[in-house]
């Protein structure tokens, strides 16, 4: 089983469907059983989806998008 940090750290590209089958078992399997990362993917997904949706026209608050953006980093930098 993967750790979270390795689950937390596969997220982005599991969204974006990058990862390779084992790696999606992997994590599929570990989102499977831990309640902590499974709240971090459905963060991330509504995220994105949010940021997505809104594109560069987003008006957020400079400290709020901020700390989205390190955030963003956290979650998707630990390649
Ligand atoms: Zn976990």
């Amino acid at each position: 089983m993967i750790s979270c940090t390795e689950a937390v750290a596969r997220l982005w590209a599991y969204l974006d469907r990058n990862l390779g089958r084992l790696e999606e078992q992997e994590l599929e399997g570990h989102l499977g059983l831990c309640r902590h990362c499974c709240g971090e993917l459905e963060f991330a997904r509504h995220l994105r989806a949010l940021l997505r949706r809104s594109g560069a026209a987003v008006a957020l608050p400079g400290e709020t998008r901020a700390r989205l953006e390190a955030l963003i980093r956290e979650l998707g930098g630990q390649r």
